[in-house]
């Protein structure tokens, strides 16, 4: 049953959910299906899991679905058509429907590099975007938020970080910032050293203490460069210099980041490690809506700690702040390599600290460009993927 809550008079926001199949995809339906009188599903896209995205299409009945894979177009169009859905195949349809005017809200929840494109055009479209896909702001952050600015599109924050981040700010529009301060669970790994990473392998990388996230995910939380992104991604939605973005690591993952104010005044935003929580505040911001998630409770025992990252272990944050603070195409740069060594590390292709060498290697490899044009850091991300991939043995 859906929840019955006081915002019924809103006319229903046309949610267009781009990565539908995927851990953010999946928990977002789980949103929407508890508040169907105010969000209705427009558009879902998967890439290759053509199974969950019919199922997806029978129980939502979306205007239109897109499945990236060309092989899955027909086996998807034969199981909806006795229904009303319009089905489209490949690439190059994710940025035409993103450019159709058939929604209000793009949550753009494709994972890495390849959810530029359509959460661009969703952009220039002038769509509100709830953005889970960090890598859009760590590629081309300033244009994807200079575009934002001239088609006056919120961008609202996902990522749990900056939810919190995005939380603490409502409210201080003119009040300045002195730095966010970025929580970061440590991922599995915490405390270990280089004698034990060496010997690593995936299955044991993507087992997170906190949270059930899609593979890639998983293993930058493990490397700690999730939280090299999440800093490239802070700076851009907030507009902060580089000096301004900290990061604790805070094992239990209940405050999700912190303000400080020029006054000194602290504001956290805290709860238990659920995306659902800030995927729903996405959708219905500026609304909250009641719903029936575990609460955090402060009465049963249990410790809040903090302390410093082990950069020395984890040296993809020290890669992460380098590009953070160089800006131009290194963080382009950066995200393209991680990307193969991340793919590579989930085909045992290159072992867990070899990743780090790889990204390494090839921000040394790639020319730096000051400020790229859209082309240019297409052209970056294209010739880091190469370079990194020459690295790898084959
Ligand atoms: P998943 O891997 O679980 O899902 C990715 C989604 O994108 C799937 O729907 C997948 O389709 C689709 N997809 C994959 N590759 C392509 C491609 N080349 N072109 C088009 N679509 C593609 O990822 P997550 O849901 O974990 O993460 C999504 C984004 O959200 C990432 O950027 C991540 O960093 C961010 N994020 C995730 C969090 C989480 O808790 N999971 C937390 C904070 C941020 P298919 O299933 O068919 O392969
Ligand atoms: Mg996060």
């Amino acid at each position: 049953m859906p929840i019955q809550n006081l915002h019924s008079d809103i006319p229903r926001k046309r949610i267009a959910l781009f990565g539908s199949t995927g851990s953010i995809g999946t928990q977002a339906l789980e949103v929407i299906r508890d508040h169907l009188n105010l969000f209705s599903v427009e558009i879902l896209t998967a890439q290759n899991n053509d199974e969950l995205l019919v199922k997806q299409a029978l129980e939502f009945e979306p205007n239109m679905v897109v499945i990236g894979d060309d092989k899955k177009f027909n086996k998807v169009k034969e199981a909806l058509k006795n229904t009303h859905v319009k089905v489209f195949g490949g690439e190059q349809a994710l940025e035409e429907v993103a450019a159709l005017d058939a929604y209000d809200v793009m949550l753009a929840a494709i994972v890495g590099f390849a959810g530029l494109k359509p959460t661009l055009k969703a952009v220039e479209n002038g769509k509100t975007i709830a953005l889970a896909n960090k890598e859009t702001l760590v590629v081309a952050g300033d244009i994807v938020m200079q575009k934002a600015v001239e088609k006056r599109v919120p961008v609202i924050p996902v990522d749990s970080e900056h939810s919190a981040i995005f939380q603490c700010l409502v409210g201080e529009t003119r009040n300045r910032i002195e730095k966010v301060i970025l929580t970061a669970s440590g991922g599995p790994f915490l405390g270990k050293k280089p004698n034990f990473l060496v010997n690593v392998k995936r299955d044991h990388a993507l087992q997170h203490p906190n949270w059930t996230m899609g593979a890639k995910i998983s293993i930058d939380s493990a490397t700690l460069m999730n939280k090299g992104l999440e800093m490239i991604e802070a700076k851009w939605l907030f507009n902060l210099k580089p000096e301004q973005v900290h990061v604790v690591v805070h094992p239990q993952s209940i405050i999700h980041s912190l303000v400080q104010f020029e006054d000194g005044s602290i504001k956290a935003q805290m709860g238990l490690p659920d995306m659902k929580l800030p995927i729903q505040y996405a959708l219905s911001f500026p609304q909250r809506l009641a719903n029936k998630f575990p609460r955090y409770d402060f009465k049963r025992p249990g410790q809040l700690t903090f302390e410093e990252p082990d950069t020395k272990t984890f040296r993809n944050l020290v890669l992460a702040t380098e590009a953070l603070f160089k800006g131009g195409n290194t963080p382009c740069v950066l995200n393209a390599a991680n990307e193969i060594a991340v793919y590579a590390f989930l085909r045992n292709r290159i072992g867990f600290l070899d990743m780090t060498d790889l990204i390494e290697r090839t921000m040394q490899h790639v020319p730096f460009i000051e400020k790229p044009a859209l082309e240019e850091y297409f052209e970056s991300d294209a010739e880091a993927r190469n370079f990194a991939a020459s690295l790898i043995k084959l």
